[in-house]
């Protein structure tokens, strides 16, 4: 690894990647896999996979709080909130980097080598052009500057790779992806596709989400010395089997055998340096960093920089890499930097149960779920709002017991668990539209422990999504009743933004330098050899779960600055 001592030599590389998590492994992947010397600078720590899963193979007794996240933790650990005892290995401490809610925002991160590619729940829709033509066709945001012909070849090289469970559906706004056999749907989530089916004819579907687990693992899984998944559901913990992607499991192991991978872990990037003196054909000559042990600033140098610090922290750098050309930060020229910020509303949940199935029960269990693809607004707008979403299905059944005696009773009890109904849940997946207001931008005063300004983030929902909400819970309810479901309930949860951990733009592609901050490679306009191709580049968000198309974006992105660097247009 590099240091204070090393020369400008020994800090120079073809190229960096900023981050580590699910689009920076790729993009370190594919340009290691093309043969360029490699540096990814991480801000967290150094996570290893499996031997850095410390509570992968525990039973439940051996935790010391029985799963419960301690108090003590709970107060400097926000993040923690969404964990337990067995993942708060990878929760975040609230004074790592503090950021001004100007409106309520919830922001989860995962700083250290994997980022929330340990985290995620792994589930990857393709979109479809009912997505990618969305803007164009409703009038919001800018037209995207690609289509799905563009980049169907490089979904299928990522789910290859990766590994993606799921059915061939053969759904327009749902294409199919390169998958190995799915999980099965338990039996309610089946009553609930037939009724679907019949109700409902060719309108809309229901069907196995799609899922970064190997079930029937291929050569290139064993390569990266991955194997099937045993459905132990403890994938958070982080998964010995290699069974899910994770960047640490998968990308980041296979371009460190390529021998060209340098990783820097504990690297805060602090700002990417642009050369002012070459005027409008200047380009950016490296990346400041601080490490965060020593707090030292420390320069690196490469030929291309692909920012991957996940959206907000992308646009945050990008907006910290000021410079007499660009003094409203790096590329921003069209002055839409860290604007157009959306997210996926989650805010709708639904519930039921059945009084049916009673002489069936669940064993075992899928690390996936059912999903319904969007069907509103499809090829004509048919409610009186903009845009549709997708509904997330879990179904089960549950045993409960009654704890309250005390002796042999509750012995009793504990032994003779009582089975109750099948249940059915339901979580819309709206697509919020972008719009100026929503943005994210410095603080001119407030900085972080390194010393880099913090970041102020205001974003709100508007009255389309909560239209949406409330046309999600009407639905959810007609399509329940019409299964024959009883205790049907629905609830607007008035979550603040972010909770849906979706946030995506502030650095959006488009074909016009004047309105957007990236053109069809995820190249800056004005700063060609900087690519941005995590969230931050999202024109708009579709309802499908992103990160696939994060890491396919990346992964062609990553390819085309490879052919420019070779024709030396870069
Ligand atoms: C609980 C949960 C469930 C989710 N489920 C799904 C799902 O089912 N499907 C789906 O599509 N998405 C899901 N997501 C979202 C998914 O995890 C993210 O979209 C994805 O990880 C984003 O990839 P990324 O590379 O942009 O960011 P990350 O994976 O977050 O990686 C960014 C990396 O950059 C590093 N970094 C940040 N700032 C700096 C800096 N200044 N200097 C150096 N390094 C920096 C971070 O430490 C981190 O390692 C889920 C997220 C969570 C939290």
């Amino acid at each position: 690894m590099a240091n204070l001592l090393d020369t400008v030599q020994d800090r120079t590389y073809d190229a960096i990647v900023i981050g580590s998590g699910a689009t920076g492994g790729w993009a370190a992947k594919e340009l290691c896999d093309n043969g360029l010397k490699t540096l990814c600078l991480e801000r967290g720590r150094n996570v290893e996979h499996i031997k850095d899963y410390p509570t992968a193979s525990k039973a439940p007794w051996q935790f010391e709080f029985r799963g419960t996240v301690p108090l003590d933790k709970r107060l400097d650990h926000k993040s923690a909130r969404r964990l337990d005892e067995a993942t708060l290995h990878w929760a975040l401490k609230d004074d790592e980097q503090p950021f001004i809610q100007e409106k309520p925002f919830r922001w989860f991160r995962g700083y250290h080598v994997g980022g929330k590619s340990l985290l995620w729940a792994r589930q990857t829709q393709r979109w479809s052009d009912f997505d990618y033509e969305g803007p164009a066709r409703d009038g919001f945001a800018v037209d995207w500057p690609i289509r799905y012909k563009d980049v169907e070849q490089w979904y299928t090289h990522v789910e290859k790779f990766a590994g993606v469970s799921g059915g061939k559906d053969g759904i327009a706004v749902l294409p199919d992806s390169e998958t190995q056999p799915g999980f099965d749907l338990s039996c309610i989530e089946k009553h609930f596709k037939e009724s679907i089916r019949k109700n409902y004819g060719d309108t809309r579907h229901l069907v196995q989400a799609r899922c970064a687990h190997l079930t029937d693992p291929q050569d290139i899984h064993k390569q990266q010395g991955r194997s099937r998944c045993v459905s132990q559901r403890q994938c958070n913990r982080g998964c010995i089997f290699g069974a899910y992607f994770s960047s640490n499991s998968s990308t980041i192991p296979w371009a460190l055998k390529t021998a060209n991978l340098t990783m820097r872990p504990d690297s805060v990037v602090h700002s990417i340096i642009y050369n002012d003196k070459k005027g409008k054909k200047g380009k950016a000559t490296g990346v400041r960093v601080i490490d965060a042990k020593s707090k030292d600033v420390i320069a690196y140098y490469a030929k291309i920089i692909f920012v991957n610090a996940s959206t907000l922290n992308t646009n945050a750098i990008l907006m910290n890499s000021k410079s007499s050309r660009f003094p409203n930060g790096l590329g921003n020229d069209s002055g839409v930097l860290g604007k157009y910020i959306a997210w996926h509303n989650y805010r709708g949940k639904a519930n039921a149960q059945s009084d049916g199935f009673k002489d069936k029960k669940t064993a075992g269990g899928s690390p996936t779920h059912a999903y319904i693809p969007r069907f509103r607004n499809v090829r004509e707008r048919d409610t009186d709002f903009l845009r549709g979403y997708a509904i997330g299905i879990g179904g089960g059944r549950g045993s409960r017991s009654d704890t309250d005696p005390i002796g042999d009773q509750l012995r009793e009890n504990l032994l003779y668990r009582n089975l109750g109904n099948w249940n059915i849940s339901s979580w819309m997946m709206g697509e919020v539209v972008p719009i100026e207001e929503n943005h994210i931008r410095l603080h001119n005063e407030l900085t972080d422990k390194y010393g880099i300004p913090q970041l102020i983030v205001s974003c709100d929902w508007t009255e389309n999504d909560d239209k949406m909400v409330k046309d999600y819970m009407e639905q959810s309810e007609e399509m329940f009743e019409k299964a024959g479901f009883i205790n049907i309930t629905s609830v607007d949860t008035h979550s603040p933004p972010g909770s849906d951990i979706h946030e995506v733009g502030g650095v959006r592609m488009g074909n016009d330098p004047k309105t957007s901050m990236l053109n069809k490679w995820n190249q800056l306009h004005h700063c060609k050899n900087v690519f941005v191709s995590d969230g931050a580049c999202m024109t708009s968000t579709g309802t499908q779960n992103p990160t696939l198309t994060f890491m396919t974006l990346t992964a062609r992105a990553a390819n085309h600055a490879v052919e420019e660097l070779n024709k030396r247009n870069i």
